[in-house]
Parts: C-alpha cells; structure tokens; sequence
C-alpha cells in the first residue's frame, strides 16, 4: 500500500491526479477461509483489520452484500462521544474516543477528527437535574463533562432561543467529543485490511447459514459456498434476520432512522448540537451542510428511507431552537436500518453456537464505537473469551438480566 502523505498529495496533484492506486482489492471470493465477516459496514471491517494486523490472523475475508460503507456506517451523521452514563459503557465508548483520536495515522487517511464539542440542551427544570445525574455520572467514569447555564450556551451558539418554546434552562458539554468525515473511516479501515492481506468481497449476499452440531459448516452466497472456521455477523439492521439463518434468535428489532442535510452556508455552528427534550440534533460539516437528525421512525423497516411526519418533527425541532435556519434549502434525505436491543447496549461476543460471533444492538450510535468495536472484537475471536471491555455487553445479559439501559439513562443514543 503506497502510504498517503502531503508528498504523495502533491504528487499526485501535479500529476493531474491520474496515478492513484486503487484504495483496496476487490478481491474474488475463495472457498474456505479461516475467519469470514459478514458485512462490510464500520465494525465489520474494523474486526477484519485488527485480526489481520494485530491478531496475525492469515485468511480473513469480509463479505459485503452491495458496496462497502453502503449500511449506516455511510449514512450516520458522525457524533464520535463517550459521555454515557454507566461505567460499562463509559469504558467502551473513552477506549473508542481515545482510538478515535489517532486512528488517522493508525490507518494512514484523514478522518478529519474534529473535536469541537458536542452540547446537550436541558430544555425543563426536571432536565436539569437528569443532566447534572449524567454529567456527574460521567465525571465519575473519569470523562470530561462541564454543566454549562444559558449564558455559557449564548457564548456558544449565539444564534440560538433560549426562550423557544420549551425554554432552555442550560446544558452540558462534552468538549473531547466531536464529528469525523465517516466515508473515509470506512475506506480507511477497508484500505488498511486490504493492504494486511484481508479479501473484501463486495455483491456478496449471505443467503444461507449451514449448521451441524451446533457449529457453522458453511455460507451459502450469492457466489457459491464458503466454509470458513469461524464467522462474525457485523450486519446492523438484518442481524436479526442472518442470525435466524443459523437458528439463533436475537432480541434485536430493526427501524429506519434518518438524517438530512441542508445546502452548505458559511462555518456558524462550531459545535454539535442536541437536544432529547424537543428530539433534533445538528452540526455542520466541513463542505458548510448542516447535518440534522432526530428520532427513529416509530415502526419497524427495512426501507432505508424513513417517513415523513420522523422529518417534520426534527425541522420543527430545529427551527424553534435556531430560527436563522429557515429559509435554508434541504438537498438531501435518507435513512438507515439500526439494530436496536431493548437496552439500547450493543451485543457483541459468542453466541450459542460455537464458531459464530455477533457485533450487534449499535443501534442509532454505533459509528463512534466502530475502530473499539472492531478491536474488542477481533481480541474476543482470537481468545475465544470476552475482551475485558465487551464482558458486560454479552448476549447472555438478557437471561441474567443484568441490562445496561442507556436509553433510560442516557435520553439520548446517538
Ligand atoms: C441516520 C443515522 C444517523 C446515525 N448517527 C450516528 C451518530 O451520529 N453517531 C454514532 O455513533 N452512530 C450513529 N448512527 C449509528 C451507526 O451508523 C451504526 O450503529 C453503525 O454504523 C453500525 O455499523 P455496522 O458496521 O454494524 O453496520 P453497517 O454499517 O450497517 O454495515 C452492515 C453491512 O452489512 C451488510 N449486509 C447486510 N446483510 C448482508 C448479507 N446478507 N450479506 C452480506 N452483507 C450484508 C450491509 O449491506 C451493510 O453494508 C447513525 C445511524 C443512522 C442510520
């Protein structure tokens, strides 16, 4: 792999850029491998990295059933935090964070890693004293967090009503935390396993899972078997549906959640911008599009569309809290499937069938949890054992019922 570098950078420019190597081998599938991965989404190809590079692991094919990065890995709207409220979660998401903030050099391509700070509004008393619990949770977890009042956030967001109508009583800030550009974190990790020697193989659905004592044999795809010796699901939104392949049941439902994103304006919003009370969060990305989300669609889809009315609510959202953005044009929608666990934890680890391993449950915020994910995971494969960090978020968690509720605890999971 030809490192790139400002050298190379310039090279190429005054080359008219006609000399580019291709990023990764769009390699043909081989009959058995030692490790295959389904999905090449962030965590899919994240695992297949860190196996490869880390793990020595030889024959590691990922297998994509379109283009690489075409599941929510391409589709998020990039909020990298870990201001969550366990300590579980914490661990997992400040290891993620701190991979976060050298994974540019880690796989040689700019992620555009931009800590600017992500601001969480109270927009009632009771908020308040909920987000003094979580900052105070999270100080606890050994994670910078500052409670911030109304006159902190009109330093910040000068542009913002504070008397809309769920009144902003103050927030809290995460300043480490930030966004990252999520197309080149998916190249970037595709790149870097190619280059380890991973086979990325794209158009190539899983449509059958074979098992004999409570083992994987094979996958049937949509270009021939593939036995392999042991198999990560890294399928997002259709965990569900590949697990039932292998006779395993997964307490994971599916739903859209979209994103939108407006005509680019000049830089005006130098942090990211939540608010669970009225449900929209915002940050403005470096072509000058601001970047919306809100809450998931209420039923269960597998259309990457979304509805309309999940829309209305998330601009209505906005423009109460930032009336200077409505006459701006909206170029773009879209929605993702996320796998949701009725904890909003990820489940990640064994399964009860021997060889097959799930990376599951990121539901609406698993794209800042994509190179520790990979890493955890990869470490759990080559052991056999939990990665110390992933050990409360197995699957058994819901026979034990030891739960990590974020969503209860949190408000907020993106
Ligand atoms: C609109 C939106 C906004 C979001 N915002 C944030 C955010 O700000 N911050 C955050 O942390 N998280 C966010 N998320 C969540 C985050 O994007 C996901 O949790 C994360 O990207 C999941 O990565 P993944 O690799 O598990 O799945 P994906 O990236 O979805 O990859 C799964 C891959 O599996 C492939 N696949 C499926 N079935 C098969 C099959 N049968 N055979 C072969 N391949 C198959 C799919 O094509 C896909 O490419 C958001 C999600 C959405 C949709």
């Amino acid at each position: 792999m030809r490192a790139y570098s400002g050298f190379s950078l310039l090279r190429g420019a005054l080359a008219g850029h006609r000399y580019w190597p291709r990023a990764w081998r769009n390699a043909e599938p081989q009959q058995h491998y030692d490790v295959v991965i389904i999905g090449a989404g962030g965590h899919g190809l994240a695992t297949a990295y860190y196996l490869a590079k880390y793990h020595g692991v030889k024959r590691v094919a990922v297998l994509e059933k379109g283009h690489l990065g075409s599941g929510n890995s391409g589709r998020n709207t990039q909020v990298c935090r870990s201001n969550y409220f366990y300590p579980e979660s914490g661990a997992f998401y400040e290891h993620s964070l701190q991979l976060y903030e050298n994974l540019a050099s880690e796989i040689n391509i700019n992620v555009m890693f931009s800590q600017r700070g992500i601001l969480v509004l109270c927009n009632s008393p009771h908020e308040m004293d909920l987000c003094r619990r979580w900052a105070n949770a999270i100080d606890m977890n050994g994670i910078d967090s500052e409670m911030l009042t109304r006159e902190d956030i009109r330093k910040y967001l000068p542009h913002i009503n504070l008397d809309c109508r769920f009144p902003i009583h103050g927030g809290f800030i995460q300043k480490r935390a930030g966004i990252s550009r999520h197309d080149a974190v998916v190249w970037g990790y595709a790149r870097a396993a190619s280059a380890a020697g991973v086979d990325i193989v794209q158009q190539c659905a899983v449509t059958g899972i074979n098992t004999s004592d409570s083992r994987v044999t094979s996958l049937e795809t949509t270009r021939g078997r593939i036995s392999a010796g042991c198999i990560a699901l890294c399928v997002a939104g259709h965990s569900g549906h590949l697990a039932a392949m292998a006779g395993l049941r997964l307490p994971i439902t599916s739903v859209a959640l979209q994103a939108m994103v407006t005509e680019p304006v000049k830089p005006m919003l130098d942090v990211g911008l939540m608010s669970a009370h009225i449900h929209v969060y915002v940050s403005q990305s470096d072509r000058g599009e601001l970047v919306i989300g809100g809450g998931a669609d209420l039923y269960n889809s597998y259309a990457q569309r979304g509805g309309l009315p999940v829309q209305q609510e998330s601009m209505q959202a906005l423009l109460e809290l930032l009336p200077i953005l409505s006459r701006l044009r909206m170029m773009r929608q879209w929605a993702g499937i996320c796998d949701m666990a009725p904890d909003v934890s990820p489940i990640v680890g064994k399964t009860s069938i021997e060889n097959l391993y799930v990376s599951t449950g990121w539901g609406t915020g698993g794209y800042k949890a994509i190179p520790a994910g990979g890493d955890t995971l990869a470490h759990t494969m080559v052991h056999d054992e939990p990665h110390p960090l992933l050990r409360p978020f197995q699957l058994e968690r819901f026979s034990t019922g030891r739960l990590i509720d974020e969503g209860a605890a949190s408000g907020v999971a993106h």
